[in-house]
Parts: structure tokens; C-alpha cells; sequence
């Protein structure tokens, strides 16, 4: 097998991420870890970690950076978790997550850096407008205005808000985004490493943009081959 690809995705909460990530990674061949996924689970299975870190997740907080770098040394620290490539999701979020990744992993911690921009006014509605299956994790949208459907048309389980899409939380996790995420895309884009794609629009048209940036970038880094091999 040859090297796989190791990408970062930032990009405010509710732009897309999530959904472009996980089919970004599938046609790379690569793993999607999203540390706000990981966090979610342990909090799910109320671990050490998770009993820690749960009141941070609900009240959009970030959770201190020596317990997610623990975290991703834990999930991504071996040999053979690095030759697998990565599509990493929500980390790093802050320049010392930044230069953390870079010290622990070495220079060649990510091929590319892609920010999915979606500006504030467009993903505020929609985190305010995101319900989630409790049962399957599906994600759909709460029409404006009009009745909600609290039932899961795929699985029949609970449809809610997130614990972290109350007004308060997403004030603050958007907050959060310009201060400790815009410090990060300039540090990426310093070190050539950052690609900027337009998030708005129907996600089919996203993905397209999405892709055309990252094969381009990825077949000139690695000459082009090996890094796109798994198409
Ligand atoms: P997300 O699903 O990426 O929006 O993450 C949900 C929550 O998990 C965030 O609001 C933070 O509380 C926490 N979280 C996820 N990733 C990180 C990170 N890299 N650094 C600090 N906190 C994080």
C-alpha cells in the first residue's frame, strides 16, 4: 500500500463538515476522526475522560487542549495508524492543538489543511435549526416556522437538538471559531498548507468544489500519484 492521505478539514460549526468529511474519506480511502464525535462517545459511555469533559461539550466550550492532545496521541500516535492516512475533523482547533500535531507527528502531520468557509450569517440558522436522531445519529433540518416531525423517518428514534445547539451554546462555540480557529488558518496558510473552499450550496455542488481542490492538491504534492491511489 502506498502513503495515504492525511488532510484536516476546520471550518465554522454547521458548515457541512461532518457530511463532506465522511464522504471526503471514503473516496480517499482514509479514516474520518472527528474528535468532536470521539468526545461525544465517551461522554456517551460516561468514562473518566467523558465525565470530565461533558459539561465543556453542552455549554460549547473547548475542552482543554491537554485532554484532546491525549486523545489524538491515543488514536493517531502509532506507526500504523499514521501510514493509514487520516481526514481529521474539529482538530486541530487552536494553534497550540496547531503546533502540537506538528511537534508530535512531524513535519508531514498533514499533506493539506482545507477551511470549508461558510460565513457566520448562513451556519447560525442552521446549528439553530439542526436536529439529530437519538437513535441513529441521522441529521435533519426543522422546517422555519413550521411543525416539527420528533420522530426519526429512518429509524422511528428520538429526533432533538443537540445539547450544544441551544442559543447560548452556539453564541459561543462561533465565538470561539474566530478566536481560537482564525489564529490556526493563518499559521496553516503561512505554511502553504491552506486551501480555502466555498462551503455554501446544495451539498453534491460542495462536494464537487471540495474534491477538485483536494485532488489537485494532493496529485501536485506527491507527484502525482500514491497520496489519490484509492479512488
Ligand atoms: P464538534 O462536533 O466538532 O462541533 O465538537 C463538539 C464539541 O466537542 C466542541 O464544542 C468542544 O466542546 C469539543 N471539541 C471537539 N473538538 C475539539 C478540539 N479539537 N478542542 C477542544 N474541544 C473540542
Amino acid at each position: 500500500m502506498g502513503e495515504r492521505a492525511r488532510l484536516i478539514v476546520l471550518g465554522r460549526q454547521g458548515a457541512g463538515k461532518g457530511t463532506q468529511c465522511v464522504r471526503l474519506a471514503e473516496r480517499l480511502g482514509v479514516p474520518h476522526r472527528s474528535t468532536g464525535d470521539l468526545l461525544r462517545a465517551e461522554v456517551a459511555a460516561a468514562t473518566p475522560l467523558g465525565k470530565e469533559v461533558a459539561d465543556h461539550l453542552e455549554e460549547g466550550r473547548l475542552v482543554p487542549d491537554d485532554l484532546v492532545l491525549d486523545l489524538v496521541a491515543t488514536t493517531l500516535g502509532s506507526p500504523r495508524a499514521r501510514a493509514a492516512g487520516y481526514l481529521l475533523d474539529g482538530f486541530p482547533r487552536t494553534l497550540a492543538q496547531g503546533q502540537a500535531l506538528f511537534e508530535v507527528l512531524g513535519r508531514d502531520a498533514a499533506h493539506l489543511a482545507i477551511e470549508l468557509y461558510v460565513p457566520t450569517e448562513v451556519v447560525r440558522p442552521r446549528l439553530a435549526a439542526r436536529r439529530v436522531c437519538l437513535g441513529c445519529g441521522a441529521v435533519t433540518s426543522a422546517p422555519a416556522g413550521g411543525p416539527e416531525c420528533r420522530t426519526c423517518t429512518e429509524c422511528d428514534g428520538e429526533v432533538a437538538r443537540r445539547a450544544d445547539d441551544t442559543d447560548e451554546a452556539i453564541k459561543r462555540r462561533l465565538a470561539l471559531y474566530e478566536q481560537e480557529s482564525c489564529p490556526l488558518l493563518i499559521w496553516f496558510d503561512r505554511q502553504g498548507l491552506l486551501t480555502s473552499v466555498n462551503g455554501v450550496g446544495e451539498p453534491e455542488e460542495v462536494f464537487a468544489r471540495l474534491t477538485a481542490v483536494v485532488d489537485a492538491a494532493l496529485a501536485s504534492r506527491s507527484g502525482g500519484a500514491g497520496l489519490l491511489d484509492s479512488h
